[in-house]
């Protein structure tokens, strides 16, 4: 007889969804709101929890927002951009992202990236991407008060301009990156 069993599983799956302790503790506190101890009708108990759900979700569509490559955005740029707003969490899962929703034929994208020395979507950009030449300032002699001269060396932009944009489907950096080495 197969009854009894599905009727002991399906019980210990109504177990696993009964509310957890905060949510029964926010409908307690609505209950007592209910019966006229807050003529506003404001549940300072309940508020905070909503907001911060409400914040939470927010939150996740604008990751969702930031991580979308922008029309045309090549990777240097998108990793660029996504990288100064989450950091590198230490692998590609960012260079990965790019090429899941922009070049998914791309498969061997993350080993040409560490063959290049970039082990992780920072180091794409220390590594295998640099701003293109025209970007970096010119080194030049400085004058020192004592009389003698330094060398000051090139650097790079502190922030990159828009992407100048590549054919959709590349996984090329636009101009403003100088190329695989
Ligand atoms: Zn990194
Ligand atoms: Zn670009």
């Amino acid at each position: 007889m197969d009854e009894p069993t599905a009727a002991k599983s399906t019980a210990a799956d109504s177990t696993a969804f009964e509310p957890t302790a905060s949510e029964s503790t926010a409908a307690e506190s609505t209950a007592s709101d209910a019966a006229g101890s807050d003529p506003a009708g404001s549940d300072p108990a309940a508020e905070p929890i909503m907001a911060e759900a409400e914040a939470e979700a927010h939150v996740r569509e604008l990751a969702e927002l930031w991580l979308a490559p922008h029309e045309r955005e090549c990777l240097g740029c998108y990793l660029d951009r996504t990288i100064t707003a989450f950091g590198c969490q230490g692998d590609l899962r960012l260079a990965a992202r790019f090429r899941d929703l922009i070049a998914p034929r791309a498969v061997g994208l993350e080993r040409r990236l560490a063959d290049a020395g970039g082990y992780c979507d920072c180091e794409v950009l220390a590594n295998v991407f640099q701003p293109a030449a025209h970007l970096w300032t010119l080194s030049r002699d400085e004058e020192l008060p004592n009389g003698g001269w330094v060398d000051i060396e090139p650097e790079p932009p502190a922030v990159m301009p828009p992407c100048s944009g590549v054919r959709r489907g590349s996984t090329l950096p636009c101009s403003h990156w100088s190329t695989w080495r």
